[in-house]
């Protein structure tokens, strides 16, 4: 059975050669008879496996050598709420923008335990907007200012990294990791759920500036401590081994197709053709986004009539294009088009657009 295109916010597609390699190693790895994800995470093998991921990924975004990296489990909501344990004192300000779902998401994280602050919000405009950061008012008490790269829901994207005048800058990138080239010596510390752009759901990837982990005054256990957590090379416990292999074949996927720089341009296409199709449709089909700040990973969008949304959804999977139903938040259409999904992917869905728009205009 062929496979299909696979347009998931996420858990998302995998690129098809990490899968094959990974099927072709899951029973016997590198000839040791078992599987990488039967044995110790404290052995040779897996810890040749994970610091090979940690090095590709260092090149794959050009990571500093004063930022260190942690592979956790957990997803990106439960960094959210440990950003607030280890990167400001009890009580302390804290400065958040908001842009949409998940940025909402990351203010409630942080409720119990810091003073967040709304430095700016886009709400008003329905998120069809991002804050711009010239309109950010940070306060001079706060720890850090958050904001969120990518809005998966809402499909909105910071494209240039803001100004925060030499504050600790926190960014959520789960939805936009690695898709172009970022200048990582801007942040303090960006973070990133794996399941959209870098691997299967079930690890994290943090990126932290060393000298902001002795910042905070907060009582932690341990296993939420990140200043142990670098100390232990992320094994302080039993590391989600499977997923930390598989993210680790990405990284070199991505590194063998040429690099972030390589991923940016084939994003750039994918994201122009499918914007124009929705634009030149003649309103059957529409995006609701300000130009400027249209995500290339996720773009939400909008049937002239709602009654056809189900035709659509039926007749698209018939048509081999997978989970392009809207979120609950917004509804209509969203089509996610991570690094791994291919420009013949977006091509198809393209054309069946183009096609369903004529069978029923
Ligand atoms: C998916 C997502 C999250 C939440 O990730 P979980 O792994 O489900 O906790 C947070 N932020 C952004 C931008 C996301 O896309």
């Amino acid at each position: 059975m062929p496979r299909v295109f696979n347009f998931s916010a996420g858990p998302a597609t995998l690129p098809e050669p990490v899968l094959q390699q990974a099927r072709d190693e899951l029973l016997d790895w590198n000839g040791m008879g078992a599987s990488i994800i039967e044995i110790s995470h404290r052995g040779p093998e897996f810890m040749r496996v994970a610091a090979q991921a940690e090095a590709d990924l260092r090149e794959l975004i050009s990571i500093p050598d004063d930022y260190a990296v942690l592979f956790l489990a957990g997803g990106a909501t439960t960094a959210q709420a440990l950003i607030a344990l280890n990167f400001a004192d009890p009580g302390q300000a804290v400065d958040y923008v908001l842009s949409g779902h998940w940025s909402k998401t990351a203010l409630k994280q942080v409720r119990p335990y810091v003073d967040p602050r709304i430095a700016a919000t886009s709400e008003e405009s329905g998120f069809r907007d991002v804050p711009p950061p010239s309109s950010w008012t940070l306060s001079p008490d706060a720890a850090y200012v958050h904001y969120t790269a990518n809005e998966t829901i809402h499909g909105v994207e910071f494209h240039d990294v803001p100004d925060v005048d030499g504050a600790a800058l926190i960014g959520d990138f789960s939805s936009s990791i690695a898709s172009a080239p970022l200048d990582v010596s801007r942040f303090g510390v960006l973070y990133a759920g794996a399941q959209k752009n870098l691997g299967p759901v079930g690890v994290s990837v943090l990126i932290i500036r060393r000298d902001l982990l002795e910042r905070s005054g907060q009582p932690r256990a341990e296993i939420l401590d990140y200043r142990a957590h670098v100390r232990g090379e992320s094994m302080l416990n039993t590391p989600p081994t499977w997923n930390w292999y598989l993210a680790g074949l990405v990284f070199r996927w991505m590194l063998d197709e040429g690099g972030v720089e390589e991923f940016a341009r084939r994003n750039a296409r994918k994201a122009a053709l499918l914007y124009q199709a929705i634009d030149g449709s003649g309103g059957f089909y529409r995006n609701e986004v300000a130009f400027g700040a249209r995500s290339r990973m996720n773009v939400p969008f909008f049937l002239h009539d709602d009654v056809l949304n189900a035709a659509f959804l039926s007749e698209s999977k018939a048509a081999g294009l997978l989970a392009l139903k809207g979120h609950r938040v917004l509804g209509g259409m969203r089509a996610s088009i991570y690094n791994a999904m291919p420009e013949a992917g977006v091509q198809a869905l393209v054309d069946f657009m183009g096609d369903f728009a004529r069978r029923h205009g």
